[in-house]
């Protein structure tokens, strides 16, 4: 790349990214692709998948890998690294994530639904308490006590480990299920099968209710697959839980567009997939109209 902004920067790499950066890519754009896990973890996880036209009878992990390759066979430039918020700036978007900076002309957010309700307290305690990054916010808990709720076996060990050189106590909620966790400080308490209920504190956070007693921490981290979309890129207009779009899939934020679950029922793949499509041709048509 000439001037290291990719043209499209496309958030997820489910159906709906991949598909957005498939055709990206064969429009000739450059393309970032960013996917902090697996593609779709969720969707490998399906058995069977019975209604996506064409491949009869594939479980979800194979059709995962179907579409991917076809996608990095057309060379966007994968990045696998969490997008933790994107701040418009003079024409071009920045990207964040918790090991550097990218910057793109136009985004297509496919960052697929929150699985899990919204804790109560977690929106009010976001930024004073309450983060979704380990990487990025950890050194804030150096000796204090914090809580990790993680929905993702690999990610939530690796920001346990980490949190574990810094606090003073970690105690680690396990949400899925999986393996022992591997952890290797003995500052970290692993709490099985520990549900979590509230977020409580007065301004800042104070503890972490659950279903079995009441934690004293100073900060809690919650990892799942996807983020509340709003924190991401603040100002873009939701309807409920889910961003809101027009037909060609462009959200209230010129150059932001949207595809997937993300933007609502039905949550199936094809409606994922064509979303991703529709957007993709719709941020190219504003990439060349603000090229004028
Ligand atoms: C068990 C199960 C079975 C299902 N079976 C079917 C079926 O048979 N047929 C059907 O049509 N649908 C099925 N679905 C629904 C289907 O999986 C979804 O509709 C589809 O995956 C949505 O695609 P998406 O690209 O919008 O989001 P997702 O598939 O959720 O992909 C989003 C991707 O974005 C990544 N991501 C999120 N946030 C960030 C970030 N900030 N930075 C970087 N990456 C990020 C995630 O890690 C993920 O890879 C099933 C779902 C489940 C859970």
């Amino acid at each position: 790349m000439a001037d290291n902004i990719f043209d499209i920067a496309v958030i997820g790499g489910g159906p709906a990214g991949l598909s957005a950066a498939l055709t990206g890519r064969i429009r000739n754009k450059t393309v970032a692709i960013f996917n902090h896990l697996e593609f779709s973890p969720k969707l490998q996880k399906a058995h069977i998948v019975d209604n996506y036209p064409g491949m009869p009878e594939i479980t979800g992990k194979g059709l995962m890998q179907q579409m991917s390759a076809h996608c990095l066979a057309h060379e966007p430039t994968l990045i696998k690294e969490k997008v933790l918020n994107i701040f418009p700036t003079e024409g071009t978007f920045t990207l964040l994530t918790p090991a550097q900076t990218y910057e793109a002309r136009v985004i297509v957010i496919a960052t697929g639904v929150v699985a899990t309700a919204l804790f109560e307290g977690e929106r009010d305690y976001l930024g004073r308490g309450v983060s979704y990054c380990a990487t990025c916010d950890g050194m804030f808990y150096r000796d204090k006590d914090v809580a990790i709720i993680s929905y993702t076996q690999e990610e939530g060990e690796h920001e346990a480990n980490f949190l574990g050189e810094l606090c003073r106590n970690v105690y680690y909620l396990p949400q899925y299920k999986g393996e022992a966790p591997k952890l290797r400080s003995e500052k970290i308490k692993v709490l099985s099968g520990v549900r979590p209920k509230a977020i409580k504190g007065e301004g800042q956070v104070a503890g972490l209710v659950t279903d079995k007693e009441e934690l004293k921490v100073d900060g809690v981290f919650i990892l799942r697959q996807s983020d509340p979309v709003e924190n991401i890129l603040p100002g873009l207009e939701l309807e409920g839980e889910t961003i809101k779009v027009k037909r060609d899939m462009s959200t209230n934020i010129p150059g932001v567009f949207a595809a997937g679950d993300c933007t609502g029922k039905p949550w199936q793949i094809a409606k994922a997939a064509g979303e991703g499509l529709v957007a993709v041709l719709s941020a190219i048509t504003y990439l060349e109209k603000s090229a004028k």
